[in-house]
């Protein structure tokens, strides 16, 4: 069983229990990265995911950036020209080289950290079905 098996696995489990309904034409890439888990790239619907992650980091990763997936998806979220962010009708900055504690505090992060709960509930499931 490989990385890409478990996020098949994980990505249907979403589906399946309805936790979250993101792009299905989504991509999920593998990378080696510094300091990262993963991120969203919005542009190219794709999501990259660190190579080098536990499977508990990983997939937990994996349902953080599916869930802005979702709201990209769904048009809660839309990123305008000079780093701003439509988000459910109001304007933010987004703050992505500002201190980590101020980038935590947007809602569309507070919204995808909620979700991360269910990588160690789909890294269970996987492993019993191992
Ligand atoms: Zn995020």
């Amino acid at each position: 069983m490989t990385k890409t098996d478990l996020v098949e696995f994980a990505m249907s489990y979403l589906q399946r229990h309805k936790i979250i309904k993101f792009d299905p034409t989504v991509a999920v890439k593998f990378a080696k990265m510094n300091g990262f888990f993963g991120w969203y790239d919005f542009n190219k619907n794709e999501i990259l995911l660190n190579e080098g992650e536990s499977d508990l980091d990983m997939v937990t990763t994996l349902v953080h950036e599916l869930k802005h997936s979702e709201q990209i998806f769904q048009g809660l979220m839309k990123y305008l020209p000079g780093n701003k962010v439509m988000w459910r009708g109001k304007k933010f900055d987004d703050n992505v080289d500002s201190a980590y504690e101020d980038y935590e505090k947007l809602p569309w992060e507070i919204e995808a950290r909620k979700v991360e709960r269910y990588g160690a509930e789909i890294l269970r499931a996987w492993q019993k079905k191992l």
